[in-house]
């Protein structure tokens, strides 16, 4: 099939500098592609890099979308190294959507950094969430093991808390943190340790070692990775930034087969690419963890924020997001 690809570049300032253990993020940058066929086709989609997977590569989707020259008949047109431009391509071309199999899906309150985590694990807990995410590794981890234990004593019974590192922590930090989690109520450590060494390996141990299950992020970003880790026997979590895979669905299909624990995640894409990250976060087949999606609202102009922020997303939240105004927003 050929299509007539357009794109618009965009950049959004978000509303609040999003900070992790890795440094500070304050604009959001991605591009936007419209693909249109003869009969009478059209379909859009988001390529929205993060940072530290590489920091220039916004400037790089932009050439390989002028390099098409207009037209395009295959993901595969664009180097496989820009892979959520491949990615945003594919969901354009996707006739159709996919079959939910959710009504509603739970989201994740995300906590700030620091000792801020409580008041808002405390308002969001007021407002009904029942699954709450902290970025850990950005202070000492004396300060933070102790506000752990004051953000899980004042969250309702049930409540689960998710840990996210961003592979901040050396070993024994690590260690500390893990047997700590493994006698609370934590659902999981997300890149718990620093990518050194044998990295792969201290990850596996680490979680043969300790109780809690563990979570992979950054260090999946394609099918690829994917059947790598099911292949060294990975049995924690999968959390899946949809919009940064060049195939999701092949990874999808892989973490299917292998019966894998998943968590679909917000890249703070816009929500003309969350539209169908979440669309098949509702067509997964297996258990339902809540949505890595409790960050908003993101951007400063709120068209582009993607779903209302409560603890449960309806599909039709999600089916209803129209993306051709986002488009045009963008100029
Ligand atoms: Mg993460």
């Amino acid at each position: 099939m050929d299509f007539a690809i357009e794109f618009r570049r965009y950049r959004l300032p978000f509303r609040q500098p999003v900070v992790t253990a890795r440094g500070t993020w304050t604009v959001r940058e991605g591009v936007f592609i419209r693909l249109s066929a003869a009969d009478g086709f059209v379909g859009y989609g988001e390529a929205a890099p993060v940072p530290h997977f590489g920091r220039d590569s916004v400037d790089r989707y932009e050439e390989a979308c002028r390099a098409l020259g207009g037209r395009i008949q295959s993901p595969e047109q664009v180097p496989a190294s820009l892979a959520s431009l491949r990615g945003a391509i594919a969901s354009a071309m996707r006739r159709g959507e996919p079959n939910p199999r959710h009504r509603s899906l739970a989201i994740a309150a995300l906590l700030p950094a620091g000792r801020a985590a409580l008041k808002v694990a405390a308002e969001k807990a007021e407002a009904g969430y029942r699954v709450f995410k902290w970025k850990v590794g950005v202070g000492a981890a004396d300060d933070e093991l102790a506000i752990m234990d004051d953000i899980l004593g004042g969250l309702p019974g049930g409540s689960r808390l998710r840990l996210d590192a961003n592979r901040a922590w050396p070993r024994r930090t690590a260690e500390r943190w893990l047997s700590a989690a493994s006698e609370r109520p934590v659902e999981f450590v997300e890149e718990p340790v620093s990518d050194e060494g044998d990295f792969k390996d201290l990850l596996l141990g680490l979680s043969r070692d300790y109780p809690v299950p563990l979570g992979l992020d950054e260090s999946i970003s394609s099918d690829a990775d994917v059947a790598d880790w099911l292949g060294r026997g990975w049995k924690g979590f999968f959390v899946i930034k949809t919009a940064l895979f060049g195939d999701v669905d092949a990874a999808l299909e892989l973490l299917r087969v292998a019966q894998a624990r998943v968590v679909f995640s917000s890249a703070l894409e816009t929500a003309l690419g969350a539209r169908d990250a979440l669309l098949l976060a509702f067509s997964w087949a297996g258990r339902a963890y809540a949505l890595g999606y409790g960050a908003g609202p993101l951007f400063v102009d709120s068209r582009f924020d993607a779903i209302p922020p409560a603890p449960l997303l309806r599909h039709e939240d999600a089916s209803r997001i129209s993306k051709e105004p986002l488009w045009n927003a963008v100029t």
